[in-house]
């Protein structure tokens, strides 16, 4: 248990560095900056750490430019990462050449290249591609057990030993079939259905409407880690800020279930500290 509080301290104290910096970026002098790139499906994340991997800068949009982990608009990414890009030189004043990216977990051999050729696209020099639990690790530092990424579009997992990825997998249930199932009970259009499950406020209320959603997620964690002596689950991933997830997948899977206070900040955090 002390493990578990003492790898979130890190992951916490990181995170929240990193949510202020969103707003106001730190302007230091650092000799050189490193930075990460998440293409998501739903979001389009940049962080950008100092020469002592601490966040100086970030920045996101909401964007569908990848679904199932597959860049299907590449154009559209190389802009959006671009502007991202311009605008964080603009609040730091410094040019920023280095970048890491992303591969979700299973997808290298599908992927031939193309979230690196993005990133690239959009004037980096790409240090690293690492695979996004990998990247998630490198904040959470987990030893044993296994990583969930509920993200946009899909459920990443990774199974650790001894701090080493050891199994992965990742299928299309995310936070869009959460969205959906809302978007239909109470009428609304998805968009709207989005940004209701994104209040905090909602979360009491919508859990038992997304239930069935996070008991879905739940089937796939405990189908895939069925063959591994996996003791405890640690979330990571957008739709994991919804409260009360960690529970119902804690009663589903029978495993002790963590979350970090923000997990969808982790695995952008973790590509910036592999650049
Ligand atoms: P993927 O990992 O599938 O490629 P992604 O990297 O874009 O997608 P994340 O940025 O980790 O995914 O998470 C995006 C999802 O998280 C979206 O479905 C979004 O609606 C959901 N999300 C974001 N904030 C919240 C919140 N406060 N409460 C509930 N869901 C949230």
């Amino acid at each position: 248990m002390e493990t578990v509080n003492s790898a979130f301290q890190y992951c916490d104290q990181l995170v929240r560095d990193f949510e202020k910096v969103i707003t106001t970026p730190i302007l230091n002098k650092s000799s050189v900056y490193y930075t990460g790139v998440d293409l998501g499906t739903a979001y389009i994340v940049l962080a950008v750490l100092d020469e002592n991997y601490q966040p100086v800068a970030g920045a996101y949009r909401f964007a569908s430019v990848v679904k199932d982990g597959m860049v299907v608009d590449y154009i559209g990414a190389i802009r959006i990462v671009k502007e991202l890009k311009q605008e964080l030189e603009q609040k730091l004043g410094v040019e920023l050449i280095y970048a890491a990216a992303a591969l979700p977990p299973g997808t290298d051999t599908l992927d031939s290249g193309a979230i690196k050729h993005v990133v690239q696209g959009a004037g980096f020099e790409v240090t690293n591609v690492l695979d996004e639990p990998t990247a998630a690790n490198a904040v959470l530092k987990i030893q044993d057990g296994a990583i969930v990424d509920i993200g946009g579009g899909t459920t990443g997992i990774a199974i650790l030993k001894d701090g080493n990825v050891i199994y992965v997998a990742d299928e299309p249930t995310g936070g869009t079939h959460f969205s959906l199932v809302i978007a239909g009970a109470y009428k609304m259009s998805f968009d709207d259905a989005d940004q209701y499950k994104r209040d905090f406020k909602n979360h009491r209320e919508l859990i038992t409407i997304v239930r069935p959603v996070i008991e879905k997620v739940s089937s796939i964690i405990s189908r895939h880690i069925s063959e591994y002596p996996v003791k405890e689950i640690y979330l990571v991933g957008g739709t994991c800020c919804l409260e009360g997830i960690e529970d119902i997948i804690a009663k589903q899977t029978n495993l002790p279930t963590y979350k970090p206070q923000n997990p969808m900040f982790v695995t952008p955090l973790g590509i910036a500290l592999n650049c």
